[in-house]
């Protein structure tokens, strides 16, 4: 039978969000209903809430979550009720082109729950964000959103793979391929430049630059395995990297602002045949002018890493079993705990610095 929860909506552009009892039908064949136990409060959320992701208001808000199976429909059995899973954006669907040559985490045809839910008060159908959903006591997803991982961890912090961790982790162990005895930069640290550093260091990289303009989020990357920090406020950032490359670069510089200014500085702070991923998300009308022969003269890789070209399947398990083993410190990302009722607070932080992420607690 269809439930009523709470769930916080986005109910148009630039309106506050407020908490509302929503209606989350029984899972249909292939789906799933989680309880949901944590959800990170992400900028993306808020950038539904701005209207600059599409109109489809209301939106159901909530992405970077981790709960337990509470009940499934016809045809599922890769999770089952009681199995403790982080939830993630993209169902792989096993027969697209990326899928069939054995490419699932490039997946070009990936699906979310087909049954909608909808608003208490007025009938709406919602727009769950990134077909998720989750600063909701329940939500409905595609079963293949689930991954079941070891549920000893904390929920607040295995929801964080879901997006912002995952994809910075992703973005140097992925995309980046950061391997032992590498020089990293990473341009631009917030929660995916931080996650960056701690997957580079994972990943065994020698050294670690750290840039961004904020002193406060240098002294944060430090903690998050930074060797060096620049502050590109003060100093040239692509003078720096060189200077502590033994002046010729790093062998990849991860760009995670979304800017032309800060991936022209990637693309020259790095070494020759060097990779630069980005992974910060610009904004449709940002354009980039560089000389067509430096991009072939300095050889390499330009590569852009969505989702950290994460498999959830593979990625997240891994990734909290490191973490269990003290090798990846996933609470370091968690700045605070709040209720559901305390998210349009949350985003109103966001823009204060120090804070990483704020973690609704359900
Ligand atoms: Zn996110
Ligand atoms: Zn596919």
């Amino acid at each position: 039978m269809a439930q009523e929860v709470r769930g916080v909506i986005a109910p148009g552009k630039d309106e506050p969000v407020r908490v509302e009892t929503i209606v989350v039908p029984d899972p249909g064949p292939g789906e799933a209903v989680v309880r949901i136990q944590a959800c990170g409060v992400c900028h993306t959320d808020l950038h539904y809430k701005q209207g600059g992701i599409n109109d489809e208001f209301p939106f159901l808000l909530g992405h970077e979550a981790a709960g337990v199976v509470e009940s499934v429909g016809a045809g599922v059995t890769d999770v089952a009720p009681g199995d403790f899973v982080i939830l993630n954006w993209r169902a792989v669907c096993g027969q697209c082109r990326a899928c069939l040559r054995g490419r699932p985490w490039y997946c070009f045809d990936t699906h979310n729950a087909e049954q909608r839910m909808t608003l208490t008060s007025t009938g709406q159908e919602l727009s769950p964000a990134l077909g998720i959903g989750a600063f909701a006591e329940k939500t409905l997803v595609a079963a293949g959103q689930c991954t079941k991982v070891d549920a000893s961890v904390a929920p607040q912090v295995a929801g964080l793979l879901g997006c912002g961790v995952m994809a910075g982790i992703g973005a140097a162990i992925n995309t980046g391929n950061v391997g032992r005895g590498d020089s990293v930069a990473v341009i631009g640290c917030g929660g995916v430049g931080d996650a960056a550093i701690a997957g580079s260091r994972l990943a065994g990289a020698a050294r670690i630059i750290a840039v961004d303009i904020d002193d406060r989020k240098l002294a944060k990357a430090r903690e998050m395995g930074a060797t060096h920090t620049v502050n590109s406020r003060e100093t040239d950032a692509v003078e720096a990297i060189r200077e502590l490359t033994g002046g010729f670069g790093a062998d990849v510089v991860i760009e995670a602002v979304g800017r032309p200014e800060t991936y022209r500085q990637a693309f020259y702070a790095r070494d020759l045949a060097g990779t630069v991923v980005l992974v910060g998300v610009p904004t449709p009308e940002m354009k980039l002018e560089l000389p067509l022969l430096d991009v072939f003269g300095r050889g390499g890789a330009l590569k852009s890493s969505w989702y950290g070209d994460c498999l959830p399947s593979r990625d997240f398990p891994m990734l909290i079993d490191l973490h269990l083993q003290g090798r990846l410190d996933l609470g370091a990302f968690v700045t605070e705990t709040i209720q559901l009722d305390e998210v349009e607070k949350a985003f109103e932080r966001m823009h204060e610095g120090d804070v990483l992420r704020s973690v609704v607690v359900l």
